[in-house]
């Protein structure tokens, strides 16, 4: 695929352990100019690994260049402007320092650097209560779920839609627990994957008529980042589909970046959710399962 004279803005990369850092280097290496976002509190700790070399083995890209970005900018996908960021988070220690972090002054400062932009990529997610059941969720926690992990997708097509060229492609990431009850991915988490993917049809739809855009999201497969260790039970889901899963493999992230690229070229398709899961989600039984290995 070839995606060079392309610009991708890739929002959500942290380290190198996740899907946007691969999405990230897969557009580079399809030859698209990246610019990244990163969540502000971790902004300084990513930059220091940065330019510590810490990633250095993982920006080797194929053709033997280390991957570059063109610019990183600190984002909070929580906020839309100054006007809703509460003082408390102003006089954080980790946002000392930082402006233009609201998802309309990312945008706004986007056009200004670069122009019109060809991919938008969210791959961030957040849920203060992801440990607790639904039910023990709070109202709080439910909501700061879906405003972090779900509205923050509506609230970037409409600060990035009118700098997108038209034919543009914008992708998020989902997981199964929008459609399947997985338990333990609590905290409102299942409920803000739901919309999510809800969004990306009337999004398409929106987006589509009013600026050309194509919206996706790829549901993935479980990957060890390190948002999903903070879930705590990761290694138990990547088990469990390893056992279960038509392709009895891990999931590399390369995988998932491998279909974000086909995405950002399928100038035909919008509205979807691609599963890139190994296959789980086409099972309805687990072949694992105790009750089976008693019966036989
Ligand atoms: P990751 O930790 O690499 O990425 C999540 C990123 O979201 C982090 O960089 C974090 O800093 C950022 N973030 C959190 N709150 C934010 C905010 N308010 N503003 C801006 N950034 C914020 O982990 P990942 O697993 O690669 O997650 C990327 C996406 O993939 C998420 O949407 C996640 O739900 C989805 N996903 C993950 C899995 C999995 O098993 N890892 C499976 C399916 C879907």
């Amino acid at each position: 695929m070839d995606l060079r004279g392309k610009k991708a803005f890739v929002a959500g990369i942290g380290d190198d352990q996740g899907f946007g850092w691969a999405i990230a280097k897969a557009l580079a290496e399809a030859g698209a100019e990246v610019l990244i976002g990163t969540w502000a509190p971790i902004l300084k700790i990513f930059t220091m690994s940065w330019e510590s070399g810490k990633f250095d083995e993982s920006r080797k890209m194929k053709n033997g260049k280390l991957f570059e970005y063109k610019k990183l900018y600190a984002m909070d996908a929580m906020f839309d402007t100054m006007d809703d960021v509460p003082q408390e988070v102003r006089e954080n220690k980790r946002y000392a320092g930082l402006t233009g972090y609201t998802l309309s002054e990312v945008a706004a400062q986007v056009a200004k650097d670069f122009g019109k932009i060809d991919i938008l990529v969210h791959s961030l997610a957040n849920a203060p209560e992801v440990t607790k059941p639904l039910l023990e969720t709070s109202r709080k926690g439910y909501l700061a779920a879906m405003s972090s992990s779900s509205y923050s997708l509506v609230s970037m097509i409409a600060h990035f839609g009118p700098h997108m060229h038209r034919g543009g492609s914008v992708l998020s990431l989902t997981y199964i627990a929008s459609e399947r009850a997985i338990p333990g991915y609590g905290g409102g988490m299942s409920s803000a994957k739901a919309a999510l993917e809800s969004d990306t049809r009337t999004l398409a739809w929106e987006a589509g008529r009013k600026w050309g855009l194509r919206v996706n999201a790829i549901s993935a497969g479980a990957l060890r980042s390190r948002a999903a260790k903070a879930i705590g039970m990761i290694d138990d889901m990547i088990a469990y589909a390893k056992a279960n899963a038509p392709l009895q493999k891990d999931l590399e992230a390369e995988e998932v970046a491998f279909a974000a690229t086909f995405l950002a070229s399928a100038t035909a398709v919008t509205g979807h959710v691609l599963y890139v899961d190994n296959g789980m989600h086409a099972m309805g039984m687990a072949v694992d399962s105790q009750a089976i290995q008693t019966r036989s």
